[in-house]
């Protein structure tokens, strides 16, 4: 693997299809694989790995908003694509493109129906979401009845699918909790179909439920982290690969005198001679402040060096004492050897977070194929 000559998010498209495999191998042949690649990837780049997950076999994906659904289509994506959270104003967009939405509430339903007959829509596949206890977005169980009658005796629409979302599949002390929300979705999804008269497809879980809850995976599964190589628990994590590494350089190392300070506010005074180096990545990048004044480490040259003083914008600041190394060489921010979610947790947050957050402007190099 070539050395990293400036900030770069390095993301294993081998790694990836390794990921996808093992959670495929969780699932029956015949349960569809929705890849979540909303938020560029989980910050990986949505266009490339979405394209890998389709030359490989992913059979639906999800994004969060049209306009990430319209950049999929732009890349060549030309599998079923799932809108999690449309608005409205972009409800002509999403079927121009032939994005499939999230129908989530009585407002949403009207103004969708609205949209499909304003376009002579007929038989739009839709995927109706259900509130089972996240509380986030969804129609409530007893919204079925008005849902029929909304949609029977009107053509604009067809139910493609129905889903819900569980808030504590990673959490198998909230099992008791879990299994309510599985039995209310098949109650709905029950009613539902009698009333319908037709049984639309349906899927609940996340990449937690499909490793923790896998006999409930009805006809598809939706993964995002996992593909991205982490299983929210260490025996999980060990099965994938880690799809980003987040490496950056050492731009300058200054010897550093007793009593001196290092950065913004003095945050960082030295109480001995210490050997400090500024990197070129800061919380324009990703690294927030809360990753600065000791809470964290990268790696340099293999050996940790903690995170001093005030991160900044474009920089960081790392007390090098004691490793051996030169300005120029790579430092390992997150990867392989050391993990997002590990790093993550010294911030007091999750490798979700830390992903999604590495701005644009950090370049993305792939490798594998
Ligand atoms: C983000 C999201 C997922 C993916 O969850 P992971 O924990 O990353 O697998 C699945 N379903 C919905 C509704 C989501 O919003």
């Amino acid at each position: 693997m070539p050395k990293a000559q400036e900030t770069v998010l390095e993301i294993d498209l081998d790694a990836l299809a390794h990921n996808y495999r093992h959670l495929r191998n969780k699932i029956a042949p015949d349960t569809k694989f929705l890849a979540v690649v909303k938020a560029f990837a989980y910050g990986s780049d949505a266009a490339q790995i979405s394209l890998k997950l389709e030359t490989i076999g992913v059979d639906y994906f999800a994004v969060a908003y049209v306009k990430e659904g319209v950049a999929l289509r732009e890349a060549g994506i030309t599998k079923p694509i799932l809108v999690l959270h449309p608005q409205p104003a972009n409800f002509n967009t999403l079927i121009e493109r032939c994005l499939e939405p999230s129908i989530y509430a009585p407002r949403i339903l009207h103004l969708f129906l609205e949209a499909a007959k304003q376009l002579e829509q007929k038989k739009y596949p839709v995927h109706l979401k259900f509130n089972t206890g996240l509380n986030r977005l969804g129609f409530w169980e007893n919204d079925v009845d008005y849902i029929v009658e909304q949609l029977n005796g009107r053509d604009e629409l067809k139910v493609q699918a129905v889903f819900s979302h569980l808030a504590a599949s990673d959490d198998l002390n909230e099992a008791a909790f879990t299994q309510t929300q599985i039995s209310t979705f098949q109650k709905i999804t029950t009613a539902l179909n009698s009333k319908l008269g037709y049984r639309p497809f349906q899927h609940l879980l996340n990449t937690s439920g499909i490793l923790n809850y896998p006999t409930t995976q009805f006809d598809m599964v939706r993964s995002g982290i996992g593909l991205y190589g982490f299983g929210n628990e260490a025996t999980y994590d060990k099965e994938l690969k880690p799809v980003a590494s987040l490496k950056t350089i050492i731009s300058q190392i200054h010897r550093i005198e007793p009593g001196e300070s290092v950065g913004y506010n003095r945050a960082f005074r030295a109480t001995g001679h210490r050997l400090i180096a500024t990197l070129p990545i800061g919380h324009a990048d990703g690294i927030g402040r809360q990753y600065g004044n000791g809470s964290s480490y990268v790696f340099v040259n293999g050996q940790k060096a903690l995170i001093i003083g005030n991160v900044c914008m474009d920089m960081i600041m790392i007390d090098i004492s004691g490793i051996e190394c030169r300005e120029g060489d790579e430092v390992v921010i997150f990867g392989n050897t050391a993990s997002a979610e590990d790093f993550a947790a010294t911030a007091n947050t999750i490798s979700y977070e830390l992903l999604t957050g590495i701005s644009q402007r950090v370049k993305r190099v792939f490798i594998g194929n």
